[in-house]
């Protein structure tokens, strides 16, 4: 496997809103010489972090490349929302055990429900200072959204999940708006700042022994006899086993990687400190999301009390005046009376979705495998994957994991989907919010 690869195109992350009050990071050196490892991993996203967190738990000699700085990508820039459930809680629990059967779906269903308990517990076992505040709020507009959300959200305590519905009077403590009917409060889902936990857990992983490099983006990857070698500009891995953990950023080096899922250019808005910390809005903080939007509308207020939202891109969407366009009217409706701040910062990422909204382990070759497809729920749908991924390259039998493997397949036309999310789908969700 060797590839070009293109510039990403982003800024740089110092210049991001979380870098204000996330802890400095562990500086991370360029990887020079060769160097053996069990494990070879590339991309020091939240999932590759993982991976090599529990691998080097389990004593395995880990080395983890990053082509630019662990957090760098999606991991570091996101807005922060921990929601343990499928894709925009779109796909129910029974959608996916009709999907992948009784006994696969039920493992499937259990992993989420139970991921953001998963991600809190690390964060307090490994003592990651990343602002993490536990309890979630789905939003619904109406009783009888209300009551087709609540049926659904239900479904998942059959898998372990803990969710509550609550009226427009309980609602009326946590959200400061006539615009909604009710909610559903999910004390395991949370919020985080996402840099921080990335920082946090880069200094995890060398602190339990990772070989941790920025700077060394891999070039290729090869097989040296029953071994992988991993070519950077300035060095090399040998390892028994290959994880690729590139995220949206999969470069030309795993062409497949950028087929058997769809791209997602995702925009996120902060203000500088509200005056009152947005106790006029959200009055406890805890991160909410519209389920009526027919895109993505999911407001917080962050350690330092600015107003952060997130929303879909479409094509020239990262110009201040496009995203205010998006976004402002939403926080109009969502908060009528709320006098809308100025937005002082903006940026982007890329995560990749799948079309049943489920993360995907791939076998790439002998001993060389991926995950991919995150759903745009990096902290539970991504990290969970992760761990399976984990599991798999410390010989567990792929038949007791809690995701299928699969060989990658490309889907249909994937670019011109690519192309029709960007251009066609997601500025009219955008519009039509
Ligand atoms: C704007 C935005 C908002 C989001 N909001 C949320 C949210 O609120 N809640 C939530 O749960 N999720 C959210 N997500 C999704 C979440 O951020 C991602 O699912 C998650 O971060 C993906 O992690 P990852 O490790 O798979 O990939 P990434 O964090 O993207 O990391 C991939 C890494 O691979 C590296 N890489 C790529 N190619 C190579 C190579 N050849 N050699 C070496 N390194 C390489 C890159 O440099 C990068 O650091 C959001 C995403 C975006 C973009």
């Amino acid at each position: 496997m060797s590839g070009t690869h293109p510039p990403l195109g982003h800024e740089p992350i110092s210049t991001c809103h979380w870098s204000r009050t996330a802890p400095e990071a562990h500086p991370c050196p360029v990887l020079e010489g060769t160097t053996e490892a069990d494990v070879a991993i590339i991309g020091a996203g939240y999932s590759g972090l993982v991976m090599a967190l529990e691998l080097a738990g389990a004593g395995r000699s880990v080395v983890l490349l990053d082509a630019e700085q662990p957090g760098w990508a999606a991991s570091g820039r996101n807005a922060g929302h921990i929601a343990p459930l499928f894709w925009g809680a779109k796909k129910t629990p029974r959608q996916i055990v009709s999907a992948y059967g009784d006994d696969m779906g039920g493992r499937m269903n259990r992993m989420i429900a139970g991921s953001g308990r998963w991600l809190f517990d690390l964060i307090d076992r490994h003592g990651i200072v990343c602002e993490a505040r536990r309890g979630y709020l789905f939003l619904a507009r109406t009783e009888a959204s209300l009551a087709k959300h609540h049926e659904t959200f239900a479904e998942w305590s059959e898998f372990g999940g803990v969710c509550e519905a609550i009226d427009r009077t309980g609602l009326a403590r946590h959200v400061n708006s006539t615009a909604y009917a009710g909610g559903i409060w999910l004390p395991e889902g949370g919020f985080v700042n996402p840099l921080a936990l990335s920082r946090g857990l880069a200094a995890t992983t060398v602190r339990k022994g990772v070989r941790l490099f920025g700077g060394s983006r891999a070039l290729s990857a090869r097989k040296d006899g029953p071994a992988w070698r991993i070519e950077t500009a300035q060095g090399a891995v040998r390892s028994g086993t290959l994880l690729v953990a590139a995220g949206g950023y999969a470069d030309a080096l795993f062409p497949a990687l950028r087929k058997t899922a769809y791209t997602v250019h995702c925009g996120v808005l902060a203000t500088d400190p509200l005056p009152d910390k947005g106790a006029s809005i959200l009055p406890n903080a805890f991160p909410v999301t519209d389920l009526d939007d027919k895109a993505v509308f999911s407001p917080t207020i962050d350690a330092e009390g600015c107003l952060v939202v997130s929303f879909l891109i479409g094509p020239g969407d990262l110009e201040m005046r496009k995203a205010l366009k998006i976004c402002v009217p939403r926080i109009a409706k969502a908060f009528p009376g709320f006098s809308i701040p100025e937005f002082k910062r903006m940026w982007a990422g890329k995560f990749m979705i799948t079309p049943d909204g489920t993360p995907r382990l791939l076998h790439l070759d002998d001993n060389a495998f991926a995950v991919t497809g995150c759903n745009g729920l990096g902290h539970t749908i991504g990290i969970s994957a992760a761990r399976e991924l984990a599991k798999l390259a410390l010989g567990v039998d792929r038949d007791a994991l809690n995701l299928p493997l699969q060989q990658p397949k490309s889907l249909p036309a994937s670019g011109a989907t690519n192309w029709l999310l960007r251009n066609i789908a997601f500025p009219l969700v955008n519009r039509a919010g």
